[in-house]
């Protein structure tokens, strides 16, 4: 590990996790395993980041109905009760389809991610933290009535809502999923407080099918909306190029309060359920950005979270040992080899090796927008419609910075 370009530590930094969060899993064949979490924080651990001096790990409690209740009917809250403990499926609120199936605790496993997100973002606000980091986190397609999309409650949205409540005046969501962060948009599409920003692969193409240039908010929260379909195929110098060419303008124009950020590492080229190119370099080059900006925008004040992620041995715990190097100010090298205790237990489970290094070989360049528009690229016209369709609301031009 180097100290590269990241800033120097300045407090502790909060890293939820226990193992009772590896009970957020839809069981055999489903793609939301919670070996992928087990995997990330094992290789977390084995590379020493969780026993450095300012790293605090914290555990969660399970949320309760009320708190819940801040981004969720109580009608869906009392169904996921009845499917957790008594079995019960509710397709009216989603419960029981084959993205969620339902599963015994189900209601305890999930709100429990949903207290991991609203403890630590309490922690960012008051203080007590410099940045957090919650892997497990990033359950961003649950809507306020309904499961969707491996996700049954909306932890991102109950920390944002939280924050509100706590006294923050504005905070920003950006999601770089591969997928639409529909559900924390929905639940802020009026509130002009919020600023939802989403990264995806376009939904014509993709699960939701949402999060296209134009929708950019409800009415009196109009620009707080922002989204960037970008084109299948897309790699680590278009994705990176978009993000630039639009996630710091936004959100510095916006001067939230927190900075909350959404880690989906589905848009890798080996995950098999989205067709996104984005190597482990480009996902750590963008944790770094984001980083920067919290440091910049909102002096620090940053919640990490997880997200999709399906490459579950290949990609999801090396993208993640990054973003908590990251967060945690103790940057990965990429050139760093993957410890021989970790690729040892994937061995035992999978039968194969695992990734050797903490790279993918790529070097996560890109050119900045400012070096001119291409009218022939996909991703341009990509980061043109949605520069053309939010920065006119927000007050910036969409052809200078
Ligand atoms: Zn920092
Ligand atoms: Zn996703």
């Amino acid at each position: 590990m180097t100290p590269t370009d990241e800033q120097p530590l300045d407090g502790p930094v909060r890293v939820v996790w226990s193992r009772d969060m590896l009970a957020y899993d839809f069981g055999q064949g489903h793609p939301m395993t919670s070996e992928r979490l087990d995997l990330t924080i094992r290789l977390a651990q084995d590379l020493g980041l969780l026993d450095g001096p300012g790293v605090e790990l914290a555990d969660a409690g399970v949320a309760s109905d009320d708190l819940l209740a801040l981004v969720h009917d109580r009608a869906y809250i009392a169904a996921v009760h009845r499917a957790s403990s008594e079995g019960v499926v509710d397709l009216d609120h989603g419960l029981g389809t084959t993205d969620d199936p339902i599963f015994p605790g189900m209601h305890e496993a999930t709100a429990r991610v949903v207290q991991g997100s609203v403890d630590s973002a309490l922690a960012v606000w008051e203080g007590r933290t410099a940045h957090a980091v919650n892997v497990t986190g990033g359950l961003h397609h649950a809507m306020p009535a309904a499961a969707s999309g491996f996700c049954v409650y909306n932890d991102a949205a109950a920390a944002i809502r939280t924050l509100l409540d706590a006294g923050a005046g504005r905070v920003a969501y950006v999601d770089v999923d591969a997928h639409h962060g529909d559900g924390v948009q929905q639940i802020f599409w009026d509130e002009p407080r919020v600023l939802t920003l989403s990264v995806h692969e376009t939904g014509h193409a993709l699960f939701p099918g949402t999060g296209h240039a134009r929708e950019t908010g409800g009415s009196g929260a109009e620009g707080t909306a922002v989204n960037i379909p970008l084109p299948s195929g897309t790699g680590d110098a278009g994705w990176l190029r978009a993000i630039d060419a639009i996630v710091p303008a936004v959100v510095r124009g916006f001067a939230p309060d927190v900075l909350v950020t959404q880690h989906g590492c589905d848009t890798h080229l080996l995950d098999p359920l989205t067709h996104l190119r984005v190597s482990i370099d480009g996902q750590r080059a963008a944790a770094q950005m984001l980083h920067r900006l919290a440091h910049e925008v909102t002096d620090g004040r940053w919640l990490a979270l997880g997200g999709g992620g399906y490459a579950v041995v290949d990609v999801v715990p090396r993208s993640w040992a990054h973003l908590i190097g990251v967060a945690t100010h103790q940057p990965v090298d990429p050139d760093t080899v993957v410890p021989e205790s970790w690729r040892s237990v994937v061995q035992e489970r999978y039968g194969r090796r695992g990734p050797d290094r903490m790279t993918d070989g790529r070097d996560a360049r890109f050119s900045p927008w400012t070096s001119g528009y291409d009218p022939g690229d996909d991703v341009d016209r990509a980061i043109r419609s949605t520069r053309s369709a939010v920065f006119p609301l927000i007050g910036l031009d969409p052809d200078h910075d």
